[in-house]
Order: C-alpha cells, then sequence, then structure tokens
C-alpha cells in the first residue's frame, strides 16, 4: 500500500517517517526540493535517536528509509497512491486546489486525507466530484513522539473511507479519535478554551504564569501548564485559531486583549524568544512583563 504525504515541512516530513516506519510504501511531493532535502535529513536524524535509545534496530531504520521516494511532481507522487494526506499550508485555497489537483491524478479509490488542524474539512472536500473520499487526519507535532491522531469525518465523508483512515492510523501505532466536523475539532476546542481562560486569569490578576502553570501541572497532572503551551505553540497561531473559533462559535472565543498586545509587539512565544515566559535556548529562564524575573 502507498502513502504519499504533501508538503515535507515539520508535519509532512513527521507523517512520512510514521508511515515508513509501519511498513508502508512512501513518497513524499514538495514543491521546494530544498525544504524536502530537509524533511529526509530530519527523518534520519529521528530515526537515529530511535535507534540510539534501541526503539528501533539499525536494520529497520535503514528499511523504514529505504521505503520513502521523494518528488517534486504530484501526478507522480500520486499516481498509485492508495492514501493522500496533505499537510501544505493552512490555506483554504491552497487546500481546495491541492484536493482537485489530486483527484485528477491520483487513482479512483485513493483515501484523500487533510492534515488540518482548524479548516473545515467539509469546504476542503466540497471541491471533489466524489468527496465521500475525503476525510481530516490531524496529525499533532513532533509526529513520531505524539499518540493522538484525530480523525474529521466531514458531512461527505463515507464509511468506507471512515474505517480505512481508522486501519491506517491503528497500523502505525497511533491512537484515533473520531469527531465529527467542526470547529477546532475536539483538541483545539478544548486546548483552545483552557489557554484563553488561563490569559483572562493573568489579566484579572488571579495569579502568575507560573503559578496557573503549576496549578495544572501538579493538580492535573497535565504535562504543561496553559501559558507555557501558547508560548511553545506560538502566540500568533493561538490568536489565529481563537478569531476563527470566535466566528464559528461565538464569544466564549474572543481573544483576549493580553494576548492581542503580546503578537502586536512581535512576543511570539519560544520561537521569538519571549511570550508569556522569556525563553532562551529553548528552555525558560524568566517570566515577561509585570510579572517580573523570578528566577
Ligand atoms: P510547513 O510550512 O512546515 O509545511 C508546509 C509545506 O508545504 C512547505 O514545505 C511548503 O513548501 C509545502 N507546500 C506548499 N504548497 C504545496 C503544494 N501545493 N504541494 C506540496 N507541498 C506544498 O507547515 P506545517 O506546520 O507542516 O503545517 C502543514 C499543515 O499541518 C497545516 O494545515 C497545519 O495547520 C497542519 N498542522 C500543523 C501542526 C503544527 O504543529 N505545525 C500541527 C497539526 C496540524
Amino acid at each position: 500500500m502507498r502513502v504519499t504525504v504533501l508538503g515535507a515541512g515539520t508535519m509532512g516530513h513527521g507523517i512520512a517517517q510514521v508511515a515508513a516506519t509501519a511498513g508502508y510504501d512512501v513518497t513524499i511531493r514538495d514543491i521546494d526540493e530544498e525544504i524536502i532535502e530537509d524533511g529526509l535529513a530530519a527523518i534520519e536524524s529521528n530515526l537515529q535517536g530511535g535507534v540510539d535509545r534501541d526503539k528501533l534496530t539499525a536494520d529497520e531504520k535503514a528499511a523504514a528509509l529505504d521505503r520513502i521516494d521523494a518528488t517534486t511532481s504530484l501526478e507522480e507522487a500520486v499516481d498509485d497512491a492508495d492514501l493522500v494526506v496533505e499537510a501544505v499550508p493552512e490555506d483554504m485555497e491552497i487546500k481546495q486546489s491541492t484536493f482537485e489537483d489530486v483527484a485528477a491524478a491520483a487513482p479512483d479509490d485513493a483515501v484523500l486525507a487533510s492534515n488540518t488542524s482548524s479548516l473545515s474539512v467539509t469546504e476542503i472536500a466540497s471541491v471533489l466530484d466524489r468527496p465521500g473520499r475525503a476525510i481530516g487526519l490531524h496529525f499533532f507535532n513532533p509526529v513520531h513522539i505524539m499518540g493522538l491522531v484525530e480523525i474529521v469525518v466531514a458531512e461527505q465523508t463515507d464509511e468506507e473511507t471512515v474505517d480505512a483512515a481508522t486501519e491506517f492510523v491503528e497500523a502505525i501505532d497511533k491512537e484515533p479519535v473520531t469527531v465529527r466536523d467542526s470547529a477546532g475539532f475536539a483538541s483545539s476546542r478544548l486546548g483552545v478554551a483552557l489557554g484563553v481562560e488561563a490569559i483572562r486569569m493573568l489579566e484579572e490578576g488571579v495569579a502568575s504564569p507560573r503559578d496557573i502553570d503549576a496549578a495544572m501541572e501538579l493538580g492535573y497532572n497535565h504535562p504543561m501548564g496553559p501559558i507555557e503551551l501558547g508560548d511553545v505553540v506560538g502566540l500568533d497561531v493561538r490568536l489565529d485559531i481563537l478569531e476563527y473559533l470566535r466566528e464559528e462559535l461565538g464569544e466564549r472565543f474572543r481573544p483576549p486583549q493580553l494576548l492581542k498586545q503580546k503578537v502586536r509587539a512581535g512576543k511570539l512565544g519560544k520561537k521569538t524568544g519571549e511570550g508569556f515566559y522569556v525563553w532562551e535556548d529553548g528552555e525558560i529562564v524568566g517570566v515577561s512583563g509585570d510579572w517580573g524575573d523570578d528566577e
């Protein structure tokens, strides 16, 4: 069975890696040669990490790498695909034109999956003549570490497609949760609700970022508190998702002023060195702004 992954960026190369490790033949397609090279290098390095930690043998690593081809040609990439997973940028027009191009070149019975983290899969699928074969497969970052895949069932998705997607997710050793296509699915909607309330608590002076995070880490066993998680995801990304959820689900997702200010100031979290925390070399070294540096 051949799995084709469109996009070799952050998510695409990870999806290709887990599919190849599980024994699928994999083709990666990106429009940019250099990103393909970087993606393949990242897969090699992740697999080597697995060998170093005794998660797989050197032979298994070599066999997984052997199963991966890469190309910049869409036609070549999808012409014998059984499952196509797109991980191209989060933009409705790009997703829809990708689905149209894939439908024109892939076998009629191939399943077409989108890794969108927020867009309507129903709307992406609406450009297809046979939208029953479209579905969302929402992976989490980093793909080779995170155990969850949300299976997002669009209005048009047929039963056979849900079954094929579920079988694939189980075969790559991930846990599927099935959700009806709706804004934020299950994961982003709940995760963002917690994050937005935590920022409102900061605005109201309820507690410091460290204390809010410690409350959820120690009191609820979350591996990371909601303020730190926002910094890791990127506050700009969080703001975009909130604006979309507000549009779709109402005022309870209204972005807090404090979040907007951070984004306007370019304080986007870990990736820019400051968000609600101050970061150096990927580690928190202090707290931003009024809460002071308590290190
Ligand atoms: P990315 O920018 O790292 O990668 C996107 C890649 O798509 C780029 O390499 C780009 O060259 C390529 N591309 C653009 N147009 C293309 C086309 N027509 N065909 C093939 N490749 C094309 O982005 P990403 O973070 O990997 O996100 C990809 C998708 O995954 C988005 O829908 C995003 O919302 C979703 N997602 C991201 C995360 C995350 O944490 N980054 C988590 C879950 C889901």
